[in-house]
């Protein structure tokens, strides 16, 4: 059987512009997991990803990755549905592993303002980890309200709302394998 198409996908017809195919996301993803694995020989590595738009790049990267590690899931969300950060952040759910000593990368889908992270990175040194950095798949070209320790980053976009490959709009959209741009009227319906 062959792979369903996203041009399959009973949501592509509210897609206005794909930004970055399925295989130019794996591409990439290849790319970064090779960073990571020779970045994190040896060391205690922990990749914790944010619920719910970090995990279908965390699924992918783990498996680009060839060294040990364990991963974790955190639960936050500042978007309340819309498409505008409120810039208030919300912890859903906390970590389960012990972190202290370890080497955190944090994966995340997309860095906006920064709030998200900042308030989960606070929230992870309480732990006292050995190091902690951030690995985005996206990263807005916009100001950051604060200062985040990117080390690794997927792609550089626009300040656009995008969908896809975990990013939601009203929860739909996440199951494509593509990023894109949504028609303005999904919107304003
Ligand atoms: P920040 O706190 O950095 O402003 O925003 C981070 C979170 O907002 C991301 O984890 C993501 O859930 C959401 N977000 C930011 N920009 C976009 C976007 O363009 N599309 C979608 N679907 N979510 C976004
Ligand atoms: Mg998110």
């Amino acid at each position: 059987m062959s792979p369903i198409h996203d041009s399959e996908n009973e949501l592509f017809p509210d897609l206005a512009r794909v930004l970055y195919t399925s295989a130019d996301i794996s591409s990439r993803v290849n790319e970064l997991g090779r960073q990571i694995t020779s970045d994190y020989r040896g060391r205690s590595l922990v990749m914790i990803s944010i619920l719910k738009g970090g995990i279908i790049f965390l699924g992918d990267l783990m498996r680009a990755v060839a060294i040990p590690h364990a991963f974790d899931l955190i639960g936050a969300s500042s978007y309340k549905g819309g498409t505008s950060t409120s810039g208030k952040v919300i912890i859903t759910k906390d970590v389960t592993l012990d972190l202290r000593g370890k080497d955190i990368l944090v994966v995340e889908d997309i860095l906006d303002t920064g709030h998200t992270l900042n308030v989960v990175i606070e929230l992870l040194k309480i732990q006292e980890p050995a190091s902690i950095e951030v690995c985005c798949l996206l990263n807005k070209n916009r100001p950051r309200a604060h200062e985040i320790p990117l080390r690794y980053t997927g792609f550089d976009i626009p300040d656009e709302f995008v969908v896809g490959y975990g990013l939601d709009y009203r929860e739909l959209y996440r199951n494509l394998k593509c990023i894109a741009v949504l028609k303005p009227e999904v919107y304003s319906a």
